[in-house]
């Protein structure tokens, strides 16, 4: 089997993940801050080494800014529901993730309105200009994606945040594609909320996301529950990461990210980056070599490459490689905006996603699959 389908999860997981896994629910996996003995206070130790080495990772300063939470899409709907109210207008990217755009469609029913700024196309200053201009007396946040997942793109967040930060504007980073790809440092950066997957770039396990926030944020509990301190109070205790952590934690996903992260230090993002870009190069030049091809945002190399067969639907053609073992994923990828804005058919495009463990000899294999397809 050949897996392309890295943006979706990252598969296989390294070995230092699944040990770090295995390690966990044999030796100490209690609930961290619900039991008075040694398996809770083990696990609470070893959840709180994963939120340092988060914090420093992601340049948030504080582990306790680390929240952990069941995915991206939470994190998302967390910093959305708990920063906007009725009456706030915040704009995001042309480019969005169902995770955030349906968190405000949900918002809309509720005051909250919402416009998109175009980025294809743009440079840096272009689009600080374009967010610039769509700036209203309610303006009170930008959302946006650090790197798409339908091509490979990515947006200037050190200049989108020096903006917001020069306008009084909150600023969220969807970094579901970037973690683990690209540089992130949400002081410098001057990110007030981070959503970041465990399972995609970080090389975790799925069941975990992590909300980063930045000092002096604060948001209302996007659900409510046990959080093992303070049983009687009738709300969530006020201090992070209890305040937003409801219920018991995905202890072994969180596991995971202690060995993920040491797999994706010991390589380094410059080298990730460089792979991702090798690897796209190798698989452009491959479809190049065919005819009937269409490659999207092809000059911009990255982790993410967008293709159609002129006149086949993406589903057939993802079908086709399914059978040869080919994993890909076809259709809208849960991002229909940003499908139209790069003008893909009706039924969406064909998506490889690269990660560490993808070879140019399986470029070779995908070449193969689809000259044997269309002779
Ligand atoms: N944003 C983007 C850009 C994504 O690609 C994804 C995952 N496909 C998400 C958000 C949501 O991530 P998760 O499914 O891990 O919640």
């Amino acid at each position: 089997m050949i897996y392309f389908d890295n943006a979706a999860t990252s598969f296989p997981k390294p070995p230092q993940a699944t040990a770090a896994v295995l390690e966990c629910i044999t030796a100490w996996c209690g609930n961290p801050g619900r039991g008075a003995h040694d398996l809770s206070r083990r696990a609470a130790e070893k959840i709180y080494e994963v939120r340092e080495q988060l914090s420093s990772f992601l340049g948030v300063g504080a582990p306790e800014r680390v929240v952990f939470l069941q995915s991206t899409t939470m994190a998302l709907n967390a910093s959305l529901k708990g920063l906007l109210k009725s009456g706030d207008h915040i704009l995001c990217s042309e480019l969005e993730h169902n995770a955030v755009l349906r968190p405000l469609y949900a918002l809309k029913k509720k005051g909250v309105t919402f416009d998109t700024f175009p980025v294809l196309g743009r440079t840096n200053n272009e689009i600080v200009q374009e967010i610039a201009t769509r700036i209203k007396k309610n303006t009170t946040a930008v959302v946006c994606l650090h790197a798409s997942n339908v091509c490979s793109l990515s947006l200037p967040l050190p200049e989108i945040g020096a903006f917001c930060k020069s306008r009084g504007l909150r600023f969220i980073v969807d970094a579901a594609q970037s973690a683990g790809h690209f540089p992130l440092d949400l002081r410098a950066m001057h990110i007030d909320a981070l959503a970041v997957p465990g399972h995609k770039g970080l090389y975790g396990i799925p069941g975990c996301g992590i909300l980063a926030l930045g000092e002096g944020v604060t948001l209302a509990p996007l659900i409510e529950g046990g959080s093992g301190v303070d049983s009687g109070s009738h709300t969530m205790p006020e201090a992070l990461p209890e305040h937003l952590e409801a219920g018991t934690l995905p202890v072994p996903a969180i596991a995971s990210l202690n060995g993920g992260l040491r797999f994706i230090g010991d390589i380094g993002i410059p080298e990730v980056q460089k792979r991702a870009r090798g690897l796209f190069l190798a698989a452009k030049d491959r479809l190049e070599s065919l005819d009937g091809y269409e490659i999207y945002e092809k000059d911009t190399p990255g982790a993410v490459l967008l293709f159609n067969r002129r006149g086949i639907p993406s589903t057939t053609l993802a079908r086709l490689l399914d059978k040869a073992g080919i994993c890909v994923r076809a259709g809208l990828h849960c991002a229909p905006l940003a499908h139209k804005a790069l003008a893909t058919p009706e039924g969406g495009a064909v998506r490889l996603s690269f990660g560490l463990f993808n070879t140019r000899e399986e470029l070779d294999s995908l070449w193969h699959a689809l000259k044997h397809a269309f002779p």
